[in-house]
């Protein structure tokens, strides 16, 4: 991406811009190994390197994180009475959740401050697929499989959009995949059907799948092309 140097380091967390034309003018700034003398110049944060102090600085102004929610923690950046999960992670750059999981929700939360990503990949048009493991403290009938596939009336203005549900060997256990992120609506879609969701853990979201190396309450950053099956 072509941008003025001293925006690339605001960016970065360097410093404001104000406070980077001071330190561009005290020689404080290099840009392919040259001290540069203007904050307006040019550059290619993809191919140019630029220094501060001569610290070479990596252009990352979005972060990028799975967490593996755990149970009792609210999808929120601040909460008076629970824990949070930005209290889970180490790092505090303006980061938020993407989407929500309930507070007993476990499993696969996206986290970052890239707030067009999070638009897009919770924007109701857009259908992202989210697949979760759940257990129900009933047989599940397996008529279920065709009335989650047809929707179901959770008492919205209409109903569901086409859930895929695979009911598991144990009967009371099974693998939903929903395109949509209405409150609470895998466990009022259960209760439809007078079933009451007992656990509930996200899987994937998107074409991503949580890490199993993950231990609830673990996060780790997603990778480049991780990224990318989100874009
Ligand atoms: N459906 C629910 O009922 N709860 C969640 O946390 C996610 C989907």
């Amino acid at each position: 991406m072509i941008l003025r140097v001293d925006k690339f380091l605001s960016q970065c967390k360097i410093a404001t811009r104000s406070e980077i034309k001071k330190m561009v003018k005290a020689g404080r700034i290099a840009v392919n190994g040259e001290i540069i003398k203007k904050a307006e110049l040019k550059i290619d944060s993809d191919t140019d390197e630029v220094f501060v102090d001569n610290k070479k600085i990596n252009y990352e102004p979005f972060v990028y994180y799975m967490l593996n929610k755990p149970a009792g923690v609210v999808s929120a950046t601040n909460d008076n009475v629970h824990k949070c999960v930005n209290d889970l992670l180490d790092e505090k750059k303006e980061i938020f959740p993407v989407g929500r999981l309930d507070i007993d929700t476990e499993g696969l939360l996206i986290m970052t401050n890239d707030g067009e990503l999070s638009h897009k990949l919770l924007s109701p048009g857009k259908h992202v697929d989210k697949t979760y493991f759940v257990r129900v403290d009933k047989s599940i009938p397996q008529e279920l499989v065709s009335e989650f596939k047809k929707g179901v009336d959770i008492k919205e203005k209409n109903l569901t959009k086409p859930a895929v549900l695979n009911v598991l060997e144990d009967e009371n256990s099974a693998y939903i995949t929903i395109c949509e992120g209405k409150f609470h609506q895998i466990k009022r879609m259960f209760l439809a059907f007078g079933l009451e969701v007992t656990f509930l853990k996200r899987l994937s979201m998107g074409g991503l799948n949580l890490d199993k190396n993950l231990n609830p309450g673990e996060y780790r950053r997603l990778t480049k092309e991780e990224i990318s099956l989100l874009k």
